[in-house]
């Protein structure tokens, strides 16, 4: 009983800050399991409403597929349901080390190490690779848990401009003395869609002696002519030294990660990694799941090929209409509005449609550039996007938006 009244006030001021702030995050009850159609309660009490889902990283449309579900059913039933261990002590079954070589064969690296999640694969590798010798170059967009991960880790840190190359060389030059100089980078960045230069990063990891490292969650499974990630996309398949993934987005989307890479760096994740030492193992049922999903993305490209067809409807439909997306070639698909309330405002009305898309704004992305940030999934039908794009025409016409360039919405709406 020490939670005194001081205490318990300045978590509560803190608390209306945020609220004064607008950037309070309420949750969204979903009744039905992840897909293109589901069941909300929002807000909380209120009757269910069936809506469109175009906000999941369920690219891949897997999260409910019924050979996934079948499958980790019967990892159920043959593995049980938890481990109660870490893997090094008694959480490691035959089916953990199956998919790691699963993955491993898919990404074409050397070996795979799993972890409960691509946040606790982020933060366990640097620390386990990297000391005070050496420097991790990070592009300034990388995903929240690798900035975690770099704190966690003694290694001195720099930063270059987001994609670009010649900042890039530039801080390669600067610490070309280091012992290890390790490149850091997003495959596909999660606010805006777009892919990392990995063809070229990789040519510049060459010609300075430096690692490359690439977390690929945004792209594995969809991203490349099969699917394999930015890596196969960007023609450098066995080039990337380090990547790291989640199975929560694309390949099922339940839970857990992975870093994949040079056997060497596998072994010592293996041996240093804290969250792999100090954290459960992934259920086997989860581990089922995932297997299956291979399955599924070995037997043919056809989901992703569907998903390439949605994204290109998808991008197409909405510029045709007037609105200002980030083009692109992934299927995170931002409808830019800039100003905070009207991407709030936009995301209710086409919420009311049926459609349920939600608003990003600062400190998510950068004062100024809200958005409604879309994903398209293979788990999407033409008449749901066609119905989408109907619902945001309607929208973008009461708002009177649509055909409007960048600087007419901010005039109209301020920033
Ligand atoms: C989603 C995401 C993660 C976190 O993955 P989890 O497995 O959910 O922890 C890490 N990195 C990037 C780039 C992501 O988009």
């Amino acid at each position: 009983m020490s939670y005194s009244e001081t205490i318990k006030t300045h978590y509560q001021n803190q608390l209306k800050d945020i609220r004064d702030a607008g950037i309070y995050k309420e949750e969204r009850f979903i009744h039905s399991s992840q897909a293109a159609d589901i069941e909300v309660e929002f807000p909380t009490g209120s009757q269910l409403k069936k809506v469109i889902n175009m906000c999941a990283n369920n690219y891949l449309g897997l999260s409910s597929h019924p050979d996934v579900i079948k499958a980790a059913h019967e990892g159920l039933d043959t593995r049980g349901y938890g481990m109660s261990s870490v893997r090094f002590i008694c959480g490691t079954q035959d089916i953990h080390r199956e998919l790691e070589m699963r993955v491993t064969e898919f990404l074409g690296t050397e070996d795979t190490i799993l972890f409960p999640s691509c946040m606790d694969a982020n933060a366990g590798v640097f620390e386990a690779l990297l000391t005070s010798e050496d420097i991790m170059i990070s592009d300034r967009l990388v995903h929240a848990s690798i900035i975690d991960g770099m704190r966690l880790c003694s290694a001195e840190h720099d930063t270059f401009k987001h994609s670009d190359m010649e900042h890039l060389e530039q801080k390669l030059q600067l610490h070309q003395n280091k012992r290890i100089k390790l490149v850091i980078t997003d495959g596909v960045f999660s606010m805006d869609g777009d892919l990392a230069k990995l063809d070229e990063i990789a040519a510049l990891c060459d010609r300075y002696d430096a690692l490359l490292f690439v977390d690929d969650s945004h792209a594995s499974g969809f991203i490349g002519k099969t699917g394999r990630g930015t890596h196969e996309h960007c023609g450098v398949m066995g080039k990337v030294d380090i990547i790291t993934t989640t199975f929560g987005k694309a390949l099922g989307g339940a839970s857990g990660g992975c870093v994949s890479g040079r056997k060497e760096i596998v072994e010592m994740c293996r041996q240093k990694a804290r969250p792999y030492l100090f954290s459960n193992t992934i259920s086997p049922v989860v581990v089922a799941g995932v297997l299956e999903v291979f399955n599924i993305l070995q037997g043919s490209t056809e989901r992703r090929d569907k998903l390439e067809k949605n994204t290109l409807f998808w991008r197409k439909g909405l510029t045709d209409a007037g609105f200002i997306i980030k083009s692109g070639e992934s299927p995170i698909v931002p409808v830019m509005l800039f100003n905070a309330a009207l991407a709030q405002a936009v995301s209710k009305d086409l919420y009311n449609e049926g459609i349920y898309a939600i608003g990003f704004f600062f400190p998510v992305v950068p004062n100024g550039q809200a958005r409604i940030r879309t994903q398209i999934s293979a788990g999407h039908e033409m008449e749901h996007l066609e119905k989408a794009l109907e619902a945001f025409i309607r929208v973008g016409k009461k708002h009177k938006i649509l055909g409007l360039s960048k600087q007419d919405i901010i005039a109209r709406y301020g920033l």
